[in-house]
């Protein structure tokens, strides 16, 4: 059977991991644990990552979306973690263009704001000298007038002038799958669905896990010399599971974003704002719609599925409409949204916003590693020290595991050159030429990257229903996708960009999936109420 990426395989993959022994097990499958698995992996580590939802269904797919060197830290003075992320970025882009895509951002500067214009001016030259920014991409101080030319809708009196400068967008979910798809291809094992309950112990090491598979009940074990905890916002509960835990670690805060038609805040660019409480906000314009986020609050409810409450909401219209007067929101236009969770390491008495947005590394007595903190942005190098603790350890069993290479790694559907658009032309072209209309066969293109192929050669066969067949079988054959939400929120991003679309397609996405994964008719239903319950906790957004 050819080796894929796919929910098709699951039966094998549970018994590879069984009858296995690992150097390395990775808990949790957010961008952190996809990091360590392609870092890991790539260095000859025998790995194993274990998600106990869908890969990125926690805090990696709840997030603003950006690889931005974090330029607000250098408020906080953390230099070293903005020239980090800073550079991180580059690489990020490098290694994925087709899921990150270079956006200017425009900084409006605001009478009583955060930042002077003196105090921007030097900020931000910083910033470019310490993320070796492009040449082409640097800031560039604007005038009022300027600013104004650039975004109309900015509020006028408050404005003293502005600051565009480049970020990345991207899908922090595809970005993770991408990141372990290509862990895949070197040889790691990863799967979904599948909760790590307890500890193997011998003589006090920690030497596996046992897991428990969420989609029969089975319990089992998967057996290893290294274990890292990589349970983001869960770090605390899978440390307590040790038998020797050392206390928590964590401080978690939650972040909201809401998403608006385009049409209701129609900006030219992405704008990153001052709100009167001394914070900064992103609205985000991105396909068809505009973004907004995100707030900053100490949480301590529930972690999966935190909710948005009116007063998150109202927060946000609130910033909103006092930096673009010109373009009112009510509640009523916010049609989706997201909380995340932002797993802090615990600081001493600082505020939400204050709290070092760094990533550290714990040994316990056990041996197991915890990692924790960090950034979407920077989780190649977090990647980088985990294993690193993994590889001197494994080390001192004779082998050399010591050299990182992910800097060169391409990602998952990353093999498309330097240029860019020329690939997506030239990939757009073989779309057409399979009978793709030319916008879906240059969305895919661009979504997709060097995979498109696969996902072209699938529409070819698909007897209707064409595009959605084609994604859908990409989904499970080749990212893992189990479910209806996988398949809408974290393979496509449907349910926060176009929902509309996925209440539409919703019943033929489910008639297709149970085909493919032979589902009984239960299980068809279940999947299906189970997103509608998503989509109605979404519609409830704009009436509480
Ligand atoms: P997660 O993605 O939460 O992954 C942990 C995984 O572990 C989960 O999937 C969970 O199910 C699994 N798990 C837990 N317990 C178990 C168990 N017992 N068994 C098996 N699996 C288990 N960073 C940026 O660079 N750019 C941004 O724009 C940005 N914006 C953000 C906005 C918000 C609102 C938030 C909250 C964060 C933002 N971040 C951003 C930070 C970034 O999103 C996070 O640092 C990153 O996603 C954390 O990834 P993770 O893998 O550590 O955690």
């Amino acid at each position: 059977m050819e080796k894929k990426f796919s929910a098709l395989q699951r039966g094998s993959l549970t018994g590879q991991l069984q009858n296995q022994y690992f150097d390395l097990i990775i808990i949790g499958g957010g961008v952190t644990g996809a990091g360590i698995a392609l870092d890991a992996a790539s260095r000859g580590m025998k790995t194993a990552l274990i998600e106990m939802q869908d890969f990125a269904a926690g805090t990696s797919s709840r997030s603003t979306k950006l690889i931005h060197g974090g330029l607000r830290y250098l408020k906080q003075l953390e230099i070293k973690l903005v020239a980090e992320v800073g550079k991180e970025r580059a690489i990020v882009y490098k290694n994925a263009h087709h899921v990150t895509h270079p956006e200017v951002m425009l900084l409006p500067l605001i009478k009583g704001g955060s930042l002077s214009k003196i105090e921007a001016f030097l900020g931000l030259t910083l910033y470019d000298y310490l993320a070796r920014v492009k040449k082409g991409e640097r800031r560039k101080m604007l005038s009022k007038e300027e600013a104004i030319l650039i975004e109309p809708l900015l509020r006028k009196d408050i404005l003293t002038g502005g600051v565009s400068y480049y970020e990345y967008r991207t899908d922090d979910a595809r970005l993770t799958i991408e990141i372990l798809k290509k862990a895949f291809e070197l040889g790691a094992l990863a799967i979904n669905y599948t909760k790590v309950t307890g500890f193997i112990y011998r003589r006090e090491h920690i030497k596996g896990v046992k897991v428990k598979d969420l989609t029969t009940g089975t319990d089992y074990e998967v057996k290893g010399s290294q274990i890292i905890n990589a349970g983001g916002p869960w770090v605390d509960e899978v440390s307590m599971l040790d038998n020797f835990a050392e206390g928590k670690k964590l401080h978690l805060t939650k972040g909201v974003h809401l998403v608006v038609d385009y049409i209701k805040l129609p900006l030219r660019h992405s704008v990153y704002f001052d709100v009167p409480d001394g914070r900064m906000i992103f609205a985000i314009p991105r396909e068809g719609k505009t973004y907004i986020g995100t707030t900053d609050t100490d949480y301590y409810g529930k972690l999966e599925e935190p909710e948005i409450t009116a007063k998150d909401r109202d927060y946000l219209l609130k910033a909103c409409n006092s930096m673009f007067p010109g373009a009112p929101l009510s509640p009523s236009d916010v049609e989706s949204g997201w909380a995340g969770l932002r797993p802090l390491v615990k600081g001493k008495g600082e505020s939400p916003s204050a709290i070092s947005r760094k990533d550290e590394l714990f040994v316990s007595k056990t041996g197991l590693i915890t990692i924790a903190g960090g950034k979407l942005t920077g989780y190649r190098k977090m990647a980088q020290r985990a294993t690193n603790v993994a590889a001197l350890r494994l080390e001192k069993g004779g082998k050399d595991y010591s050299s990182c290479s992910t800097k060169k790694i391409k990602l998952s559907g990353g093999d498309t050159g330097e240029d860019f658009e020329a690939f997506a032309k030239e990939k757009t072209q073989e779309g057409v030429a399979v009978g793709l209309p030319i916008e879906d066969a240059a969305f895919l293109a661009k979504t997709y990257g060097s995979n498109t192929t696969i996902l072209f050669n699938y529409y070819k066969e698909a007897p209707y229903d064409k595009l959605l067949q084609a994604r859908l079988q990409y989904a499970i054959e080749h990212e893992m996708a189990a479910t209806l939400s996988d398949y809408f929120i974290r393979r496509t991003g449907g349910l926060y960009f176009n929902i509309a679309e996925v209440k539409k397609t919703m019943e033929n996405a489910a008639n297709n999936m149970a085909k493919l994964l032979s589902w009984s008719d239960e299980q068809k239903q279940l999947n299906i109420k189970e997103l509608e319950g998503k989509i109605n906790a979404i519609e409830l957004i704009n009436k509480v």
